[in-house]
């Protein structure tokens, strides 16, 4: 076979999750080539025009204290921005930036090809080489185009043989306007891999001049902008636009349950499965029967965009009921529709053909990350991306591959979820996926991960820097305020402080914070927001976050516990049938993974354990 071309690592896909597995692996100083059946739509956002919100923001505060591209990229074409459950815990604060989605993807593509060692090419992969081995040695394109590589990550998303619906109508198409991805999901199957089928929607688009904002809830931005990116460089705050609320009428339930037999989910036409965390309008009319009306929020699609996004409506009804149903919505009753809503379903592999590293378990050298692993949003995909990237990378460079934990990171909590779960469903991030969410918060996902990131090679000198100073600044603060002891008598009476106090036990307090004690002259006018907010949280939630890190301590010994690798459980008469049969599928690699396949009780991880005290194998974890 002649190739075109020789490159470390091959990326198939400039999706989010692409964007991020591609800058990884140039970044560590591999040739990388990303090939993309669009170069115009890089980085594209086909649904909601927004990064964040619950767990999604926790992501990309992680992917940005990593060295990942995301959170810097929102933060420079935001439209607005708002800090969700903010009245409720830190650990569920959620950053929701609004972004203008053409601005976004024009910036991460010039990211793109301002990284060197990154070629971008335009093509549409359909076959992957491998040697005998069963190792990746190239891929060819559609046109015959072929090209050498060392590692290939698949980032496919919607597209593998992907087919959107409005009505009882179809056709082949990876989302509206572009077409499917032909021949991969095939290439995959003839080398073994399971495929399944899921399917997501997205709402109308509506032109702004045609609708009354007086008749809607307006959703302000935030008066404090905050930042997705830990790197102070790249902070420039921007004109906020404002979103809208308005709610479905009666009228337009009506006309959702007249209308169901037209929509190809409720008349069978697509038997795949779609994000529950995500419901079509006419999932949420059904299965919430008993609601008379649901929010839907109004977004800006971007800054000169004439379009609005019509988020918490997305349906595949026919387009002649979507403009009625549109138009039943205080606000919309004139309303012009620009793009209909559409459903679409795509080829998946489920990851449980992956180990934890991203690595398919079947071919050497080949990744999944993002939609093609099973997961629906772009936080999701890009957290997967990054380390599909620095995986691929290692490998070229011979280092061991990594393997993220849950017990560090909504990353580590994702990946594992992925490859030990049966996913059957669109995976969405949640806070209550995670048993130590009070610790995976996003003020200290750099304290958790930028030492990592660092480790990897993706922080450079300077924001290192900026770090340990950050770091120190917190720890320097707590001090001053673990120390400093005020009198009773300078204190508010209806405080009922006796003898002295510190300032630290003050800010225990219920009710207390930060910007309290700037109103009495004890706050510290040079720590900045994110170093005060950073203090605050870890004095009042002290006691919290040191039971949830002994639990973690104590967790970690026995579950991260490794597997051998290749484990008969077949031999291993005392675990049940089912547990065998599914851990010989999964190939869990440590303890704590085996714990959570389905259908593996806490009896067969006993015997599991016994097993390996016999055995006593050794192996290392990050
Ligand atoms: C209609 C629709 C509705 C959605 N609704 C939601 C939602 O409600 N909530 C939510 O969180 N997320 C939603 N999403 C999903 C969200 O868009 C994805 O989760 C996210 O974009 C996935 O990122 P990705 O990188 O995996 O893939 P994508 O962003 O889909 O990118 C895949 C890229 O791969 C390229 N590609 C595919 N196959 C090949 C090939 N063989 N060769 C070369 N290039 C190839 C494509 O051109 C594309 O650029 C929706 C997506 C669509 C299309």
């Amino acid at each position: 076979m002649q190739y075109l071309d020789s490159f470390d690592v091959v990326v198939v896909g400039a999706g989010h999750s692409g964007c991020e597995a591609a800058l990884a692996s140039a970044r560590l100083g591999c040739r990388t080539l990303l090939i993309t059946m669009n170069l115009d739509t890089i980085a594209w956002q086909p649904c909601n025009p927004a990064v964040g919100g619950p767990a999604k923001s926790q992501l990309v505060h992680e992917i940005d204290a990593l060295g990942g591209e995301m959170g810097k990229v929102t933060d420079r074409t935001y439209l607005q921005k708002r800090v969700l459950n903010s009245s409720r815990g830190p650990a569920v604060w959620a950053l929701r930036a609004q972004t203008d989605k053409r601005e976004y993807a024009r910036t991460m593509k010039q990211v793109l090809e301002a990284t060197p060692n990154l070629t971008l090419r335009q093509g549409m992969i359909t076959d992957i080489h491998l040697d005998a081995n069963d190792t990746v040695i190239g891929v060819s394109t559609y046109f015959d185009i072929h090209f050498a590589c060392r590692a290939v990550i698949l980032t496919t998303g919607t597209f593998l043989a992907g087919r959107i619906w409005i009505g009882r109508k179809s056709m082949g198409a990876g989302r509206a306007g572009e077409f499917p991805a032909e021949g991969l999901s095939d290439t995959l199957r003839q080398l073994g891999f399971e495929t399944g089928r899921l399917k997501t929607g997205t709402p109308a688009r509506v032109d702004r001049r045609s609708v009354d904002y007086s008749r809607m809830e307006v959703q302000p931005p935030d008066d404090e902008v905050r930042w997705f990116s830990f790197d102070p460089r790249n902070r420039i705050e921007r004109e906020q636009l404002n979103c809208y609320l308005t709610r479905t009428t009666e009228k337009t339930h009506q006309l959702i349950r007249e209308n169901l037999h037209l929509s190809p989910m409720y008349s069978g036409d697509i038997d795949a499965t779609g994000p529950r965390y995500c419901p079509s309008i006419e999932d949420k009319v059904v299965r919430f029967a008993d609601k008379s009306s649901h929010q839907i929020f109004i977004e800006p699609e971007g800054r000169d965009s004439l379009e609005l996004y019509i988020q918490g409506f997305s349906t595949s009804l026919p387009e002649a009921v979507q403009i009625q149903l549109l138009r039943t919505l205080p606000g919309l009753e004139d309303c012009v529709m620009l793009r209909p809503a559409y459903a679409v379903e795509y080829d998946y592999l489920p990851a449980t053909q992956c180990a934890p590293t991203l690595m398919t378990k079947r071919v050497s050298g080949l990744f999944c990350a993002g939609q093609i692993n099973g997961t629906t949003g772009y936080e999701e995909a890009a957290a997967q991306g990054l380390v599909a990237g620095v995986n691929s990378a290692r490998l070229v460079r011979g280092e061991p591959l990594m393997t993220f934990i849950r017990e560090s990171s909504y990353v580590g909590t994702l990946i594992d979820d992925l490859v030990t779960k049966e996913i059957r469903e669109p995976y969405r991030m949640l806070t209550s996926r995670s048993e130590y969410r009070l610790v995976l918060r996003s003020d200290n996902a750099d304290r958790r991960l930028t030492p990592l990131g660092r480790e990897i090679g993706l922080i450079d000198d300077e924001r290192w820097r900026l770090f340990e100073q950050k770091v120190s600044a917190i720890a320097a603060e707590r001090t001053r305020l673990e120390t400093t002891r005020l009198n009773a008598s300078v204190l508010p009476d209806y405080l009922h402080i006796r003898g002295s106090i510190t300032l630290a036990e003050l800010l225990r307090r219920p009710g207390l914070h930060y910007a309290d004690l700037t109103g009495s002259g004890w706050s510290n006018c040079e720590v900045s927001t994110e170093v005060a907010e950073a203090t605050e949280i870890d004095i009042k939630y002290h006691g919290y976050i040191g039971r949830q890190n002994e639990q973690i301590e104590r967790n970690s010994k026995q579950l991260n516990r490794t597997i051998p690798e290749g484990l008969d459980y077949h031999t291993l008469v005392t675990l049940s049938k089912e547990s065998r049969e599914k851990l010989t599928r999964i190939q869990p690699r440590t303890i704590g993974q085996a714990s959570r396949v389905g259908g593996v009780s806490p009896a067969d991880i006993n015997a599991l354990l016994i097993y390996l005290e016999v055995q006593r194998p050794r192996t290392s974890n990050y």
